[in-house]
């Protein structure tokens, strides 16, 4: 059986920009099909660069690129056509009509008129934009904003989805609504490409992440395995009775912060449900809970660092 091309394949990838500054290090790495990939690093790590190269923004120094099978230096078109990007900033004319944005998006992409029409039609309604098809982007609010900019990304049917902080200042009604719009657009087969400095959105999202740092990819694992990797997890326990002091568990370390509120602190082979058992079998009820932190950046930071 032949294999199927990745939707994006990078080899040893290098930028180099104009002022010496060596932003891609060699970096290789696949986006399989279907996946939804998180590209992750601190500033400075080389995330955008990495972007810009794919979608053909920036030009490389060395290396190669292929977005499902079609290498960028030889089929430019065909490779660019495959891709939808979803950019960082809103860069669209504040007073166009939103249909004619989509619309003159089709006709970067060739696509004739009336059909471009009926592509705008459809992704407004998936977007659920159609009732403000003839506003303004300034008539819109923010999160609308954010669905116009996948609506025009999307007006070629792109395969490969690619999304720069595509939550960045949303709040988070609007961010979860998103995101079960990106869920719905990957579970309809379309491969996602994001980058996110809200790292639960990588965990709740992503089947498989890329970490870059300095140019360089050091971790290219599946979200699952990366997060087994963590030794610890911390939640705070709301009581719903005061207590006097921390109890002692044998399943995890449990500090008082407050009367009412632990820390609780599992090794990662301990189960959070021996936790709830020791509580109950000393009469302590359990009101909420959350997580004291983000697993994921707690990782991060822990593999940047070392
Ligand atoms: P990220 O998106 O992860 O924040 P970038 O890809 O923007 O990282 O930047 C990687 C490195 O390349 C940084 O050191 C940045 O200063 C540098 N860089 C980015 N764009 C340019 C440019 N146009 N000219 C020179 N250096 C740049």
């Amino acid at each position: 059986m032949i294999k199927q091309p990745a939707a994006l394949h990078i080899d040893n990838l290098v930028k180099r920009y104009a002022n010496n500054v060596l932003a891609l290090d060699h970096i290789s790495f696949n986006v399989e099909q279907g996946d939804f990939f998180a590209l992750l690093g601190p500033n400075g790590a080389g995330k955008s660069t990495t972007l810009g190269i794919i979608c053909s923004l920036v030009n490389k120094t060395a290396g190669k690129v292929e977005i499902f099978g079609k290498d960028i230096d030889y089929e430019f078109s065909k490779a660019k056509k495959m891709i939808g990007l979803v950019p960082q900033e809103f860069n669209f004319n504040g007073f166009e009509p939103i249909e004619e944005i989509i619309a003159h998006q089709a006709g970067y992409y060739g696509i004739e008129r009336h059909s471009a029409k009926e592509r705008a039609a459809y992704n407004l309604n998936m977007l659920g934009l159609w009732e403000k098809r003839r506003s303004t982007p300034r008539q819109l609010s923010g999160g609308m904003k954010r669905r116009l900019m996948i609506a025009r990304a999307l007006v070629h049917d792109p395969e490969l989805l690619i999304l720069d902080e595509p939550t960045a200042g949303v709040d988070i009604e609007i961010r979860r609504s998103m995101w079960e719009l990106l869920q719905k657009l990957n579970a309809d087969g379309r491969t996602i490409i994001l980058t996110t400095h809200y790292l639960e959105e990588a965990e709740t999202l992503c089947k498989n992440v890329g970490i870059i740092n300095h140019g360089k990819i050091i971790i290219d694992a599946p979200m699952r395995d990366l997060l087994d990797q963590l030794k610890r997890e911390t939640f705070i326990f709301y009581l719903s009775e005061p207590a006097e002091q921390a109890p002692t568990l044998a399943s995890a370390l449990c500090t008082k912060i407050d009367a009412r509120t632990l820390e609780i602190t599992l090794d990662h082979q301990s189960q959070l449900d021996h936790v709830f058992h020791e509580l109950a079998a000393l009469n302590i009820g359990v009101v909420s809970m959350r997580n004291k932190s983000n697993r994921l950046e707690e990782l991060f930071i822990n593999l940047v660092n070392t």
